[in-house]
């Protein structure tokens, strides 16, 4: 068996490898698509200590850095079961079964998409799911937040200091996020809330160039120009592969302590996929080294 076997192999799976490694035990990676999420990303201003970088160039430092160490790196594999018996056994999509003392659940998530034409052509290209990303590239520009939520007010609050105007559509008769983040939303200046719109279409050519949304009440159709669209319905955990096995939270996140553990002993998870409240590249590998080091704590008092 492996004495760490990290699952998922993006920043937070791949700085779980190199911390536990690091420590001379056998470690093991395996992983649908290495680099995760950062293969969909381009520009990156936030990796601190680089000024800019992009996705895919990040994503093979990262696994040139995995390959510096022993680890054993299984790529084009999905998990589909996790199972507690004298170790804890992973079990492969194509029937393998791996087994290993620890294991570090590092399978990310996945935004939530609106599912109208434009959102995918325009991905990147004026589309864009992460204010503290890319909210500075829409500097002096016109953008809409989608969804009246926590998250989509937080992003509209945060957007209406960088850009010139926020758009807001909720598609329910009202927003849905906390009173006191209501309250600062409705007292700045340049930020309008529209409800009980239903976005229809986002628009553009070679970017994006407006949104059209029905209301919802009326039927009426309406355009609004502008440059950017932030899609805020939503972060889905990748951890329905888990069924009940691991404790999660009502979001579907798996629910770890400060150590990184979850309630199943060995079983240790990190990134995107546990319940932590920001979910960015730096925090996913802090959080992937945390939970290499409670691993091996574990490993050292078993
Ligand atoms: P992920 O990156 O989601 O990696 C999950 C890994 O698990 C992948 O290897 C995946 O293939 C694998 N996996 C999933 N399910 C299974 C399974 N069942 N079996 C095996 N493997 C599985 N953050 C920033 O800090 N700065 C940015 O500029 C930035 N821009 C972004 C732009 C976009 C378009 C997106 C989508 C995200 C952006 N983020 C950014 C967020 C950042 O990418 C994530 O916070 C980070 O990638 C999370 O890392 P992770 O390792 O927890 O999960």
């Amino acid at each position: 068996p492996y004495d760490v076997l990290v699952v998922g192999g993006g920043p937070a799976g791949a700085s779980a490898a190199i911390y536990a490694a690091r420590k001379g035990i056998r470690t093991g990676i395996v992983a649908e698509r290495f680099g995760g999420q950062v293969m969909d990303t381009v520009g990156i201003e936030n990796f601190i200590s680089v000024k800019y970088t992009e996705g895919p160039k990040l994503a093979a430092s990262l696994e040139e850095h995995v390959k510096e160490y022993g680890i054993d790196v299984m790529t084009l594999q999905r998990a589909k079961r996790l199972e507690k018996k004298e170790f804890v056994e992973i079990e492969l999509e194509n029937g393998a079964v791996l087994k290993s003392k620890t294991v570090i659940i590092s399978t990310g998530a996945r935004w939530r998409n609106v599912g109208v034409p434009g959102e995918s052509d325009f991905r990147n290209k004026g589309v864009t799911y992460c204010p503290h990303c890319d909210g500075p590239l829409f500097t002096g520009k016109h953008v809409a937040v989608i969804g009246g939520g926590n998250s989509g007010i937080e992003a509209a609050i945060d957007l209406a200091g960088i850009v010139k105007h926020v758009t807001v559509l909720e598609f329910m008769p009202e927003l849905k996020a906390d009173a006191v983040l209501q309250k600062r939303l409705y007292s700045l200046p340049n930020v309008t809330v529209i409800t009980n719109a239903q976005t229809k279409e986002i628009t553009g050519t070679d970017k994006v160039n407006g949104i059209t949304y029905a209301d919802r009440d009326t039927g009426v159709v309406q355009h609004i120009e502008l440059q950017g669209v932030f899609v805020q319905i939503g972060l889905v955990p990748n951890t329905d592969w888990l069924t009940d096995t691991v404790e999660r939270n009502r979001l579907g996140e798996i629910v770890v302590n400060s150590h990184g553990a979850t309630n199943v002993p060995g079983v240790f998870a990190a990134g995107d996929c546990i319940n932590s409240p920001y979910k960015q590249i730096i925090i996913s590998m802090g959080s992937g080294a945390n939970a290499a080091l409670g691993a091996f704590d574990y490993l050292i008092r078993n």
